[in-house]
């Protein structure tokens, strides 16, 4: 029997999620390893990065690579992986576009070592001691990978063949994307999206949609939503209208607004500028009639500012991948 090819899964700075929806294939993990030699998993498997190293370059068939790059080590893991792997998949919205960690790109490091080491409420650090690079103790010298200065999505250290998105990919998804590669699909095109559609969440949602007209924003605990109606008409920051489509809606379905994992749809390149644009069309300004240009401004302002931490709703999963926390220093 000729020998399986092999799969690699390899996570950088992310949570673990990715990993918990590949489990989430319950029995059908079996027919991955049916058709796939599963070699390389730091969170299954006791393979380690020297033996990745031993394998010729090429070699993997196959990697799915979840996390953003964070730290030196997962740049140096993205290429080591680059060279070993016939496809690298982003998997999972911290590798295509920076994720949750990618938030951090809206303050500073040293504002984030300041909080965590110095300054947080929980600290107890009275010699004031910080993570450095390396450290001299007895014993020797430690090393710790280089923190960088800003989050970066895993394009943007290496070439990356496809983008799955999802916090955590949907296992429906990865399934369909497993199955066909396994069946030798014809694969689509290098740096296309798989694993989800091309449209929009809201095209999905089978909640009733009538005319969005908003005047306010409410935060989801402050309303009892109506669990029919488009939570958006109803006031709540739902970031279906600028999300891919691909999960079935599932955060809507149980009365949740969607808060844009799947990232932006096809021909999209910023979730945020999409729902900024979106939402320009729906604010319901009121009667306009004599109103004097400064009270306009007025009204707007009081909308907008009933949307907390716009930055960071309209980029919880790509701020890395946007023009906004994808900027260098
Ligand atoms: Fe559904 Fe949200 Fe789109 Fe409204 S905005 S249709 S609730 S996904």
């Amino acid at each position: 029997m000729p020998p399986k090819p092999k799969l690699a899964v390899y996570w950088a700075s992310s949570c673990g999620g990715c990993e918990i929806a590949l489990v989430n294939l319950h029995e059908r993990i079996l027919d991955v390893d049916a058709h796939l030699d599963f070699v390389f998993c730091p969170c299954l498997l006791d393979t380690k990065k020297k033996d990745v190293e031993k394998m010729e370059d090429g070699s993997l068939a196959i990697t799915f690579f979840n996390g953003a790059i964070r730290t030196e080590e997962n740049e140096e893991m993205a290429h080591l992986l680059r060279r070993k792997s016939q496809l690298l998949v982003a998997y999972g919205a911290c590798a295509w576009q920076g994720g949750i960690p990618s938030l951090s790109n809206f303050a500073a490091k040293d504002d984030h070592f300041n909080t965590i080491y110095l300054s947080g409420p929980t600290i107890d650090n009275p010699g004031k001691v910080i993570p450095h690079t390396t450290t001299q103790v007895p014993e020797g010298t430690l090393h710790l990978p280089r923190f960088y200065d800003r989050v970066k999505a895993l394009k943007e250290v290496v070439e990356v063949d496809y983008f799955m998105p999802g916090c955590p990919p949907e296992s429906r998804q990865i399934w369909n994307v497993m199955e066909a590669m396994l069946k030798g699909c014809p694969l689509p095109p290098r740096g296309s999206v798989i694993g989800a559609g091309t449209s929009t969440v809201c095209d999905e949602c089978t909640r009733v949609k009538r005319d969005k007209a908003v005047n306010t924003f409410h935060r989801k605990y402050e309303i009892d939503p109506d669990p029919k109606i488009c939570l958006l008409e109803q006031g709540i920051l739902c970031m279906g209208i600028a999300t891919r489509d691909g999960c079935t809606a599932l955060c809507p379905k149980v009365n949740m607004p969607c808060t844009g994992c799947y990232g932006p749809p096809a021909g999209v390149t910023d979730q945020a500028a999409k729902m900024v644009s979106a939402l320009g069309s729906i604010l319901d300004i009121g009667d306009l009639k004599g109103m004097a240009p400064e009270q306009l401004g007025e009204r707007v302002d009081a909308m907008l500012d009933s949307i907390p931490d716009p930055a960071g709703t309209y980029l919880k999963y790509g701020a890395a991948g946007s023009i906004l926390g994808g900027r260098t220093e």
